[in-house]
């Protein structure tokens, strides 16, 4: 089976969040299975200079974004048996950011029509052509109504994964003739129009052969007015191609045995390691270093999707336990400030790292008792999933993949893999941080036993991507 998987960011190479994390390690699972899986991501230069010497130039061409000709590069590596094709362009991709630049919409759509005319070019046409999210959404619409002419694509299908429907890709009609050289036809009958907006989202979803997000309950949940963004009744018409498949993890990357980036290592068998780590999470951040005390780490992106705000609610109450707290992570303005203020009058039990550092968040992984993640909604999500294999226990927000993966805590087996709140407020999430420390302080025992679930429970690419292998035969019968 040949499949082109488009992404806008895939690690190790680029990563701001589960997108980069699941474009990198799926492909490289269905490669180990035997299939002919490649890879396209735009060529920020923000690669490291280590990827950078590697890169062979293929070819290079011109796309029309409109009326203008730009240039177009395509180079390639091959990484962990995985071939990368990379999309060069400096005048769109030579930016500090990936995202939220004023031509965004000029930059993916040079960005697709690139995708789409190296695949002839470098002459691999795929079986299917899996994109993801809005940046590569529109592809499954330009090859059915801008490409069909191009007689070698006509039997190539398309899925298109939905990471976060928060995201649509929202633009003016004009934007169609402007940067697609497209006539509005589709625009004006109502096609891919929403709210008045060309919506690049809406064209995926209708265009595509397949529709499936990042877990079960998150398919579900999208079919709603309150989770939709304004797509749930498209998500209910086209309802028979979706489907929900929950993420894994990268388990050569988080693994506590090997993780190059952790100080100590540890096991099931042994959790020696995992209290040293703890000990050096504690004297990277300033805190005393004690043993007995519950370390509760948050690493995330700081929005109002992750539920922030609540946590921001409860903070001078959990202060009053003996408790420690560490976060990592940037976000919005009011919530970098916020969590500033309580590690300056706290800076005994909390301190905050407002920064992006992966090797950080995968010390916190390792290193912490509790990991909390209340967020609003979460259609998979990554961190909890890293934090169980590392023995920290989660307390979430019971939603979205969330729920999909964390086992709320019975007290009355004894079974389970974390604490969950249904209910989303402040209050609720308290009490379930609560009710983990308690656990934590009253029973070594329990605790120990909740967190080797947590560590036997099966994440892996490995197992999940045979849902992908599964839903990319579906579509080729
Ligand atoms: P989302 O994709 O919505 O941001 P996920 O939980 O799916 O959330 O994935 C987040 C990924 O990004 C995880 O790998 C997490 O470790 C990483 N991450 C988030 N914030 C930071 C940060 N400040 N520093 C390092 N890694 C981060």
């Amino acid at each position: 089976m040949r499949v082109l998987f488009a992404a806008s960011e895939a690690a190790p190479f680029f990563k701001t969040g589960g997108l980069g994390d699941v474009a990198g390690a799926l492909p490289k699972e269905l490669v180990r299975k035997g299939e002919d899986v490649r890879v396209v991501l735009p060529l920020w230069t923000k690669m490291k200079e280590e990827y950078k010497d590697q890169l062979q130039d293929v070819l290079n061409f011109e796309v029309y974004v409109g009326y203008r000709r730009q240039y177009c590069g395509v180079k390639t590596m091959h990484l962990d048996g995985v071939q990368f094709y990379f999309i060069d362009n400096l005048f769109y991709f030579d930016r500090e950011g990936l995202y939220g630049y004023f031509d965004d919409g000029e930059r993916f759509a040079f960005y697709q029509m690139a995708v789409i005319e190296m695949m002839e070019r470098i002459d691999f046409i795929p079986d299917i052509v899996h994109v993801n999210d809005y940046h590569t959404a529109f592809i499954p619409f330009l090859l059915k109504e801008k490409y069909r002419w191009i007689g070698a694509y006509k039997e190539i299908k398309t899925i298109l994964t939905i990471h976060n429907i928060e995201f649509q890709g929202i633009y003016n009609k004009s934007i169609l003739w402007e940067l697609y050289g497209m006539g509005s036809e589709r625009y004006d009958d109502g096609t891919i129009v929403w709210d008045n907006m060309l919506n690049m989202l809406k064209a995926g979803i209708l265009y595509a052969d397949k529709v499936n997000t990042v877990s079960p309950s998150y398919a579900g949940e999208i079919q709603t007015s309150e989770f939709g963004s304004g797509l749930d009744h498209v998500l209910r018409m086209e309802s028979g191609k979706l489907s929900g498949i929950l993420n894994g993890i990268d388990y050569d990357t988080n693994n506590p045995e090997t993780d190059p980036l952790i100080d100590h290592h540890f096991s099931k068998e042994d959790f020696e390691g995992k209290a040293k780590d703890k000990a050096a999470v504690q004297e990277l951040m300033g805190l005393p270093v004690r043993d007995d005390v519950p370390l509760i780490a948050m690493v995330s992106r700081l929005t109002y999707q992750k539920g922030f705000h609540l946590v921001l609610q409860e903070m001078h109450s959990l202060m009053q336990q003996d408790v420690q707290i560490v976060l990592l992570g940037t976000g919005y303005q009011e919530f970098e400030d916020g969590f500033r203020y309580y590690a300056e009058r706290y800076p005994d039990k909390f301190a905050a790292s407002i920064s992006f550092n992966v090797k950080m968040a995968q010390m916190f992984y390792a290193g912490a008792d509790i990991f909390l993640m209340p967020s609003a909604f979460e259609p998979c999500g990554l961190s909890q999933m890293m934090s169980m294999r590392y023995g920290t226990i989660p307390v979430v927000h019971e939603i979205g993949g969330l729920k999909d993966s964390v086992e709320p805590f019975n007290p009355v087996t004894g079974v389970g893999t974390g604490f969950g709140f249904q209910e989303f407020e402040s209050f609720f999430l308290r009490q379930s941080v609560e009710k983990a420390l308690e656990l934590y302080k009253t029973s070594h025992e329990a605790w120990r036993k909740i967190q080797l679930l947590a560590m036997e429970k099966d994440f892996s690419w490995g197992t999940q991507s045979e849902r992908y292998l599964d839903l990319y035969r579906e579509i080729l019968a």
